[in-house]
C-alpha cells in the first residue's frame, strides 16, 4: 500500500505555533506526504512532476493532523454498567465498592480474563476512538496491581500495535491503588513496584512512563517521590494523576522531575501553574471524569492560559469514571464545561496531546518532516467537528501515511 498522497484545495489546520492566525490555518493550501512523513504544507502550487502517490481533490474540505488521546485506561475487562444503575438509584459509591464494585470489581474481571479476551475488548475501544479522529492513543495498565497481571496488561497495550493501525503508547500505572493483600501498607507496595516490576518493565520495553494516582485515597508525596526516582534511574518519561480531589501537590512533584504531564488538576492552583510553566509540564483536562464524578470545581483554565502551560484533553476512557469513547467529545466537553475556547480545544487534541506523551517531535502537527498522520473531514472547520461531537467523523484516514477506513477499524473490533 502506498504511504505517499498529496491533497490539494483543502482548508488546513496545521496546528503549526509557525503558521500565523488560529491553529495556523491555511485556505486553498496542499498537503503532501511521501514514504510516511509529511513533505510539503503550503500555498505555493506542488510540482507533482514525478509524484506517484495518491492525489484527492478536498474542494475545500478541511484537513487536521491526526488526533492524539493522551490519557486512557482501554484495557480491562467487565464493565460497571449495573453500578452506574446503583448510582442512579441512589446507592453512594462508598456503599457500592463495599459490596465487591468499584475498581476492585475491574481489578477481579481483570486479572481473570486472558490476553486474547483483553485484547479483543480494547481493540473495540480503540476502533471507536479511531471514528472519532485519535491516529495515537496512550493506555495505562493498573488493574493488574501484581507482577503476573500488570505485565499481561502492558503485553496487550503493546500487541495493540500490531492489531490496530493506531499508534499505541503504554504508561506504567501499578501505582493506581493499593491492591488486597498489603493490610494498608502502601510503602511495601510501592518498593515492590520499584524494585520487583518496574526494572522488567524496562528491560522488556513494555511502557514508556510511568504513573502514579498520588491522592489521599492512593499515594501519599513521599511515596510518589520514590516512584519517580526510580523511574526517572530506568529512563522512563513521568506524569501523574494530581490535583483530581482534592490539592494532593503531586504537580509539584511532577514539576520536581520535569515529568512531561500533570493530569485532571481540578486543584490546581496558581504557584503550581508557574511551576508547570519553568517545568514544561503540560496540562491534561479530563473532562469526561469531571461530568461523570459531577463534580463542581473546574481546572484553573484562565490561570493555565495565562501562563501560557499548554493544556491538552483526552478522554480518561475507563470503566469507572469516564466511559467515554469519542476525543471529540472530550473536546466538547472542555469548550462547554470547562471554558476551552474552540482553538484551544483542537490544539488539545493535537499538538499539546503529542506533548504531554514527549511526541511533539513528530506528532500533532502538519508541518515538514513530521509523521503524516492525517485526517480528511466532511466540513470545513473544527468548530463543527466538535460542536457536533461526536456525530462528525472524519472521511478519511492516514496513519503514517497509509490510508485507513475508519470504519475498517471498527468492523474489525467488533467481530
Ligand atoms: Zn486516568
Amino acid at each position: 500500500m502506498s504511504s505517499s498522497g498529496y491533497i490539494y484545495n483543502a482548508c488546513v489546520a496545521t496546528c503549526d505555533p509557525k503558521v500565523p492566525g488560529a491553529y495556523g490555518r491555511l485556505q486553498n493550501a496542499n498537503v503532501v506526504w511521501q514514504d510516511g512523513l509529511i513533505h510539503y504544507v503550503g500555498v505555493e502550487p506542488y510540482t507533482s512532476k514525478g509524484f506517484a502517490g495518491e492525489r484527492i481533490n478536498a474542494h475545500g474540505r478541511l484537513v487536521t493532523p491526526g488526533f492524539i488521546d493522551c490519557h486512557t485506561h482501554a484495557v480491562y475487562a467487565g464493565d460497571r454498567a449495573q453500578e452506574f444503575e446503583r448510582r442512579l438509584r441512589g446507592e453512594s459509591y462508598a456503599a457500592i465498592a463495599a459490596s465487591g464494585g468499584g475498581i476492585a470489581h475491574t481489578v477481579a474481571a481483570t486479572r481473570k480474563a486472558s490476553i486474547a479476551t483483553l485484547l479483543s475488548l480494547a481493540e473495540t475501544r480503540l476502533a471507536r476512538l479511531m471514528q472519532s479522529g485519535v491516529t495515537s492513543v496512550e493506555v495505562k495498565s493498573g488493574y493488574g496491581l501484581d507482577y503476573d497481571n500488570e505485565i499481561k496488561i502492558l503485553e496487550t497495550i503493546q500487541a495493540l500495535n500490531g492489531r490496530l493501525p493506531l499508534h499505541v503508547f503504554a504508561t506504567c500505572l501499578a501505582a493506581h491503588t493499593l491492591p488486597e493483600g498489603f493490610d494498608g501498607d502502601h510503602d511495601s507496595y510501592i518498593d515492590w513496584v520499584c524494585e520487583g516490576l518496574l526494572p522488567e518493565v524496562k528491560r522488556r520495553n513494555l511502557a514508556r512512563a510511568v504513573d502514579v494516582f498520588c491522592e489521599s485515597i492512593a499515594f501519599n508525596l513521599d511515596q510518589g517521590r520514590r516512584l519517580f526516582c526510580k523511574a526517572r534511574e530506568l529512563g522512563f518519561a513521568i506524569k501523574g494523576h494530581v490535583e483530581q480531589l482534592s490539592q494532593s501537590y503531586g504537580t509539584d512533584l511532577i514539576c520536581e522531575f520535569n515529568g512531561v504531564s500533570a493530569d485532571h488538576l481540578e486543584y490546581l492552583e496558581g504557584s503550581q501553574v508557574q511551576k508547570m510553566k519553568a517545568a514544561g509540564v503540560t496540562a491534561v483536562l479530563l473532562p469526561g471524569a469531571y461530568y461523570f464524578l459531577q463534580e463542581s470545581r473546574c481546572p484553573p483554565v484562565a490561570l493555565l492560559r495565562q501562563h501560557r502551560v499548554p493544556m491538552a484533553i483526552a478522554t480518561d476512557m475507563n470503566p469507572g469514571s469516564s466511559p467515554l469513547f469519542s476525543i471529540t467529545s472530550a473536546a466538547n466537553m472542555a469548550c462547554v464545561q470547562f471554558g476551552l475556547s474552540l482553538d484551544e480545544a483542537l490544539l488539545g487534541i493535537t499538538r499539546h496531546g503529542a506533548k504531554a506523551l514527549g511526541l511533539e517531535q513528530s506528532k500533532g502537527m502538519l508541518k515538514q518532516g513530521m509523521d503524516a498522520d492525517v485526517l480528511l473531514w466532511p466540513v470545513d472547520s473544527p468548530a463543527n467537528i466538535i460542536y457536533e461531537s461526536p456525530s462528525v467523523a472524519p472521511e478519511k484516514i492516514w496513519i503514517s501515511g497509509t490510508l485507513y477506513d475508519a470504519d475498517v477499524g471498527a468492523s474489525r473490533g467488533m467481530s
